[in-house]
């Protein structure tokens, strides 16, 4: 008799096995659907924002083209005031390129298309010439800059010129864009062990502790970012990133102790 009792009890306790296997292969089929789907909205989004962004380009790049015949005087001479209007638009007309360029770089990023051509280079260098293109937002913010170190012989690193160019101008564009007038901005460079860490530090407004782990998050602006200049994407460190991490380094940042922030990137030395 308590033989065929367990009988039963064991019968049903298979039966509710069998029912939850079942179901978690239902709910795993169901899982792969649901992601398959999101990879496939995911995908028609980055199509999305490619398309835009390219017809958007075509446009404002003749507008670009038209301001600049205009101001040049080829249309007629202008006067002060109309000049200053247009310089106007055309600035505004260039950070809309920029923001374009932006959502391209990082939707490329994300979907891997981006295709890396790795050069022996002076990284100094390339910091020099990026620099130089912006001599004169640093002049008129009246930012002190100094380059420590610059003459020590450092190894050349295995980079992608333009893809590391886009590094170093969101980094230091950064810097002069979130440090007051009359700041200071400081570059340095050294080797650490088979990396070449480049690290630029200014005396800006900082990073709100709270708001630490989203700053390469794409989009991410910080309150006080916000506050201080209204321009902005929130892409640059999240292009900065994904750059740094393809080329096989780390890039990360931390307060100064007496205010502002510094940016610290390493990559790898060509062998
Ligand atoms: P954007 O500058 O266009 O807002 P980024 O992706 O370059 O976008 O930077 C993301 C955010 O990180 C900024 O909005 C700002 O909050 C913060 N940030 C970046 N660099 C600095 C800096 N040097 N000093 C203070 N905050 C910074």
């Amino acid at each position: 008799m308590s033989e065929s009792v367990d009988f039963e009890k064991l019968k049903k306790v298979l039966a509710e096995q069998e029912n939850s296997a079942k179901m978690l292969i239902r709910r795993d089929l169901e899982l792969t659907r649901a992601n398959e789907k999101l990879h496939e909205l995911d995908q028609s989004k980055s199509n999305f924002i490619s398309i835009v962004a390219h017809q958007l380009r075509t446009p404002l790049s003749g507008v670009k083209w038209t301001l600049n015949m205009v101001l040049s005087g080829s249309l007629g001479q202008l006067t002060i005031e109309q000049k200053s209007f247009l310089m106007k638009c055309y600035e505004s007309n260039e950070r809309m390129i920029i923001l374009i360029n932006d959502m391209l770089g990082a939707d490329r990023i994300d979907s891997e298309k981006l295709k890396y051509h790795l050069v022996p280079t002076q990284i100094l260098d390339l910091m020099d010439n990026v620099l130089f293109e912006m001599t004169s937002v640093i002049s008129k913010k009246k930012l002190r800059m100094s380059f420590v170190n610059r003459n020590q012989s450092l190894p050349h690193v295995l980079i992608d010129t333009e893809k590391m160019r886009a590094v170093l101008q969101n980094l230091l564009e950064n810097a002069i864009k979130y440090t007051p007038v009359g700041g200071k901005i400081e570059i340095g460079s050294q080797r650490a062990g088979n990396f070449v860490e480049i690290s630029i530090k200014d005396s800006g407004i900082g990073i709100p502790d709270d708001e630490r782990k989203n700053i390469f998050n794409r989009f991410f602006r910080a309150k006080n970012a916000v506050r201080v200049e209204t321009d902005g994407s929130g892409l640059g460190l999240f292009i900065a990133h994904g750059i740094i991490e393809k080329h096989g380094g780390k890039i990360w940042f931390e307060p100064n102790p007496d205010g502002g922030t510094t940016f610290h990137f390493t990559i790898l030395i060509s062998k």
